[in-house]
């Protein structure tokens, strides 16, 4: 099977097989990480890739690329409405292991409601982001009250059957660094994967600085001071570097909770691995978080363009894919817009 398909391969050699598309721009948060508390210019809706168009442009990546993973994101996925229905059609698409592998990263607030439509149609996995377990900062890192809503929510994925449920925690100097051990306690008694993202200058405001960045050997001395870790199996094209509690943690030692992994793409740079691509939710391709160009496919499919015409295109980009970002370097240029609007 896996024979039929072409191979989307970048100058540098590695295979693209992972996807991350961003249904909305929009968010019910104002993490200060990610966006302003005000002023963000939203698309027009009219501007936004409809269900039948991302469905159209993930089908060439997984059925004519192979690619084998896609995860939905944002601004918030779950605010896109009727987003069950997206899932579905997505969850549709046959890959070189069969399915692809569909998953969505969520702010969690509204899994309660969510998350069983979402297992119904055919979401594999989630993540859900939660950097602090105390409400006043939870209020202060998101600009929003939601700190119930989302532990409820990691509850509710759980209840739904999603296996295993991973929490994405930014660690941010000054701010959160004082939670790390709690938040590995967190994980180890709710029995999910805690990971933990090092603070990337892809915030609105510009605040970012390298102090500000909390780096992965720091965060495993805190760690391994209280429970002891060892580092797993090599990382692969997975971005976290993965380590497991020498005690097994308290659910198993196969268990979500028996691990966590540390996303450390400031201090330790995985780009010599990196097989993503991004589609934003205006349907423009990027070949990097940190790409300062976008090629713009919703348009060349809204101009009519055949399949042919748009895997040309997106053979073209994914050959300007460059070797990996610079933002420890002196000439590391910013993209203009921000998380938020580029589908972290
Ligand atoms: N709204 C969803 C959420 O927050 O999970 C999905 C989109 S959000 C942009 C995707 C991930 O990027 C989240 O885990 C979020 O915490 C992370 N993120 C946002 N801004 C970041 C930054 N400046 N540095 C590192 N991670 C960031
Ligand atoms: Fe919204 Fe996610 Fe950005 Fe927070 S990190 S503002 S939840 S898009």
């Amino acid at each position: 099977m896996a024979g039929n398909y072409e191979k989307l391969i970048d100058p540098f050699g590695r295979q693209i097989e992972d996807l991350r598309i961003s249904v909305t721009d929009r968010c019910n948060f104002r993490c200060t990480y990610c966006m302003p508390e005000e002023g963000m210019k939203w698309l027009d809706r009219s501007a936004v890739m409809s269900f039948e168009e991302i469905e159209q442009l993930a089908r060439i990546f997984v059925e004519r690329y192979g690619v084998k993973g896609i995860r939905l994101t944002g601004g918030e996925p779950t605010v896109r409405a009727h987003l069950p229905v997206l899932v579905e059609m997505l969850s549709k698409l046959q890959g070189p292991d069969g399915p692809v592998d569909l998953s969505m990263t969520t702010n969690g607030a509204t899994m309660r409601l969510l998350a069983p439509k979402l297992k119904a149609a055919g979401l594999k996995r989630v993540n859900i982001s939660l950097d602090t377990l105390e409400r006043e900062k939870f209020f202060q890192m998101t600009r929003r009250d939601e700190l119930d809503n989302v532990l409820d929510g990691i509850k509710a994925a759980q209840e739904a059957g999603f296996a295993p449920v991973k929490i994405n925690a930014v660690i941010e100097r000054g701010t959160n660094d004082n939670e790390i051990v709690d938040l590995a306690t967190f994980g180890r008694e709710q029995n999910v994967e805690m990971r933990f993202i090092e603070f990337m200058p892809l915030e609105a405001d510009g605040h970012w600085m390298t102090e500000t960045v909390v780096g992965q050997d720091e965060i495993v001395e805190k760690i391994s001071a209280v429970y002891p870790i060892e580092v797993m199996s090599a990382r692969g094209a997975a971005p976290a570097d993965r380590f497991r509690y020498l005690d097994g943690g308290l659910h198993g030692a196969d268990g979500p909770g028996s691990r966590i992994g540390i996303i450390p793409t400031v201090t330790k740079p995985f780009c010599g691995d990196c097989d993503r691509v991004r589609l934003t939710a205006e349907g423009d391709f990027r070949t990097c978080l940190f790409a300062t160009q976008e090629f713009g496919l919703l348009e060349a499919l809204r101009s009519g363009e055949s399949e042919d015409q748009l895997a040309t295109r997106i053979e073209a980009a994914v050959g300007t894919k460059w070797a990996g970002h610079q933002i420890n370097q002196v000439n590391f240029t910013r993209p203009t817009k921000s998380m938020s609007q580029l589908g972290g």
